[in-house]
């Protein structure tokens, strides 16, 4: 699916439809040493031990991917979540 760089769209900060710059969400990196990802490594530790049972098969061909829609008059950003396509591209509009 294609996606326009810029979308006019409802922004809940400045109470009206302003234009919105469009980039794709990506997840951030994962802390090595937040309390989860400790009790985690702890749980593994040892024989036979692994959290959850290994996932062999998927049932999903595509990812949910989420647009960050970035308000340019105030800055404010609104996600589009949710949106499962096998292709994502951001294009420029040409007006
Ligand atoms: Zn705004």
């Amino acid at each position: 699916m294609k996606v326009p760089k810029v979308i006019t769209t409802y922004c809940p900060k400045c109470k009206t439809h302003t234009e919105h710059s469009v980039s794709l969400y990506k997840g951030g990196k994962r802390r090595t040493l937040s309390e989860g990802q400790r009790r985690y490594d702890r749980k593994n530790i040892g024989y036979g031990s692994k959290r959850k049972p290994e996932q062999k098969r998927f049932a999903k061909t595509t990812k949910k991917q989420t647009l960050v829609l970035k308000c340019q008059k105030c800055g404010y950003t609104i996600m589009r979540e949710g949106l499962r396509m096998k292709k994502i591209e951001l294009v420029e509009v040409v007006k």
